[in-house]
């Protein structure tokens, strides 16, 4: 926990968000992370980022603060170049496939 809240207050300095986050880790049936633009709450599964490395967290953080900073939860365009800025598009993927074969492979093996 104080690992990733250290993780976002240098990752909101990068991306320029200056809004406030609340960082809540919870248990969660089928997000990985879920934010609230109005309230600034965003919530990380407590399941998943147990099985997920630094680099997973790192961009799950990421992605969540361009949210912020488009204003806008949805992966339009907007968001999508935003992203691009900090993160090329086939290192995303890249991290997402990885971030899905995990989690896949640990319900699997149960
Ligand atoms: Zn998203």
């Amino acid at each position: 926990m104080e690992k990733l809240k250290k993780l976002l207050i240098e990752l909101k300095k990068e991306v320029g968000v200056d809004k406030d986050v609340k960082l809540k880790i919870v248990p969660m049936k089928e997000k990985i992370a879920s934010l609230s633009i109005d309230t600034g709450i965003l919530r990380l599964n407590r399941n998943v980022i147990e099985k997920l490395g630094e680099e997973e967290l790192k961009y799950i953080l990421l992605h969540e603060l361009i949210h912020l900073k488009v204003n806008d939860v949805n992966h339009g365009s907007l968001f999508m170049e935003e992203l691009e800025k900090y993160l090329e598009f086939e290192k995303t993927r890249e991290i997402e496939i990885e971030m899905i074969k995990k989690l896949i492979l640990e319900k699997r093996v149960r």
